[in-house]
């Protein structure tokens, strides 16, 4: 049995105060969430102060990034061993505004992967298409090849411990969701991928749909077979928002 997990990703936004509302908006509510893991990837600079926030509440926290390597001369960049000195215990990978943004390409997507598990992280693997992909009729060839890098790289048992959040480029941000029969198609898919390599593997490793949910849309979407929560960008900024999508986790 696969417990439904949602993410909020929050980008580049907010500020110490708006953080710390935010926050207790989420802990206050999470009474009702007692089904979902629920997790939160701040910007790195506000990471401390949500740890303090969050001693005590069984809400993870996440990195929104990771860098593959371990100290020195690497401006700007954060560390696994950074990461944990602050009581992350996720980070996402690959989310496809690093992808496109700050051109990180399949490879470097995978050393990250390799590192944050290596590490003892739980990568969020963030894999999908863009609209061009799509209408190509490259969804699946597209998935396939973001997932064969990590594979290449780890095999297929690293994905034992991972979670992997598929997210349509074209539905991020936009307002756009994907169907909830187009997003069971996909995750179906990668299941089945993996299946075939590790038949464990694809039964337990959890598969998160991205992608302009909302309230009004996460009951639907979490509630196909293959889809087992959400990691949410704009709808985790609101407190009462990420709440409805929480508790849509069952
Ligand atoms: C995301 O950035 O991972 C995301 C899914 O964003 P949004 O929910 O705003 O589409």
């Amino acid at each position: 049995m696969r417990k439904p997990f949602v993410a909020g990703n929050w980008k580049m936004n907010g500020s110490r105060d708006s953080v710390r509302t935010l926050l207790d908006g989420i802990k206050a509510g999470m009474a009702d969430v007692s089904v979902a893991e629920v997790a939160v990837c701040p910007p790195a600079i506000y990471i401390a102060d949500v740890q303090q926030q969050l001693e005590g509440s069984a809400i993870g926290c996440g990195g929104q990034d990771v860098s593959t390597q371990a100290s020195g001369a690497f401006t700007g960049e954060i560390s696994t061993a950074m990461l944990q000195d602050f009581a992350c215990r996720y980070t996402l990978v690959g989310h496809s505004e690093r992808r496109t943004l700050h051109g990180e390409d399949d490879a470097l997507v995978a050393r990250k992967f390799s590192v944050a598990s290596a590490a003892g992280l739980i990568p969020i693997l963030c894999i999908g298409e863009t609209l061009q992909e799509r209408e190509a009729n490259e969804t699946e060839s597209v998935v396939s090849r973001q997932l064969d890098a990590v594979i290449e790289l780890d095999g297929i048992e690293a994905l034992a411990d991972c979670i992997i959040a598929y997210e349509p480029v074209w539905a991020i941000g936009t307002g756009k969701t994907a169907s909830s029969a187009q997003a069971q198609e996909v995750h179906a898919f990668i299941r089945q991928k993996l299946a075939e390599l590790n038949a464990d593997v694809a039964e337990g490793v959890r598969i998160l749909y991205g992608g302009s949910v909302k309230g009004s849309n996460a009951e639907e979407l979490f509630g196909q077979t293959d889809i087992d929560g959400g990691l949410i960008g704009g709808a985790s900024l609101m407190a009462d928002d990420f709440l409805a999508i929480c508790r849509a986790a069952r």
